[in-house]
């Protein structure tokens, strides 16, 4: 049974976003933006890009019960769901799509070619993990997406044009982003999150860091990111937050492998202690309490090659 406090964080919260260049919009024929997220520890955004005629669904949440809001929000719009995007493989990301997928059966599912493929081989493993962290919470299967995005393909979505960027192993096995230059719009996904403690568990960090500095003269005018946890922002201040801190973390994890090697569980608590003094309340993007010191030991076997 419910809690009224659990049914408090169970509810999440769907926000309508300005976007930086709406005065360039064609009256009738813009886009518009609504973010949902179920704000706290673990949030993740999903995103409704709300054209004129339809509307497409930016990545799926965990559970059942956030999925089951996402799918209200997009009724609540009365328009079509043109097709469900996903982003990368992540848990947050992925795991409701059966909710969305069985609400909207006839839209596509958008991916690319790496997340399409992790989820073929590896997602009933996920699901399987997903529903032990959150028993009856978690669909019992994961869709395989039906249409694969490639790099630079030009697709419209919601009315608008975008173009698919594709960037490899970083925070994920693969990254796929959306760029809608009429629009100033850019679903960064987790390229970038906003004031959020990371995942650095697929253990490319360094990958990523490399990835995010090809990023920022590209996209560093661009006005509106929208990223995969915290609120949407001008691209090149998310993109320039996220390489300081994992900079900050690699170079403390660096000077703690420097006086010892491995990393000892005190050195990933002092690392935690040094990280939530610099980038205090940044709540997690996963459940694990202890994701700090679990991202300082994946960092420190990435860079040691342990
Ligand atoms: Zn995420």
């Amino acid at each position: 049974m419910f809690t009224r406090r659990k049914l408090a964080l169970a509810t999440g919260a769907l926000s309508v976003l300005t976007l930086a260049r709406a005065q360039a919009y064609t009256p009738g024929a813009g886009l518009e933006v609504a973010k949902y997220d179920r704000p706290g520890e673990g949030s993740v955004n999903s995103f409704l890009l709300i054209g004129p005629r339809s509307l497409v669904i930016v990545d799926c949440q965990r559970t059942t019960v956030e999925a089951a809001q996402v799918v209200a929000h997009a009724r609540g719009t009365g328009l079509p769901v043109e097709a469900i995007f996903l982003s990368h493989e992540h848990a947050d990301h992925v795991t409701g799509l059966e909710v969305l997928h069985r609400a909207f059966p006839e839209a596509p599912i958008l991916a690319g070619e790496v997340t399409r493929d992790w989820i073929a081989r590896s997602g009933q493993e996920l699901i399987g993990m997903m529903q032990g962290f959150f028993p009856g919470r978690v669909p019992d299967r994961l869709p395989v997406p039906t249409r694969v995005l490639r790099p630079d393909e030009r697709i419209t979505l919601a009315g608008a044009e975008w173009r698919v960027d594709q960037l490899g192993r970083g925070e994920a096995s693969g990254m796929t982003l959306l760029y809608s230059e009429a629009n100033d719009v850019l679903v960064t996904a987790d390229l970038c999150g906003n004031r959020a403690t990371p995942w650095l568990l697929d253990g490319h960090t360094l990958e990523w860091i490399a990835q995010l500095e090809q990023a920022l003269p590209r996209y560093a005018g661009v006005g509106t990111a929208l990223p995969g946890h915290g609120a949407a922002a001008p691209a090149g201040v998310l993109i320039r937050e996220q390489i300081a801190y994992l900079r900050a973390m690699e170079g403390l994890v660096r000077d703690e492998l420097a006086t010892a090697t491995p990393l000892s569980p005190a050195a990933a608590q002092r690392i935690r202690a040094a990280m939530e003094a610099r980038y205090p309340g940044f709540p997690r993007v996963a459940p694990q309490p202890n994701l700090i010191e679990l991202n300082a030991a994946a960092l420190a076997r990435e860079i040691t090659g342990g």
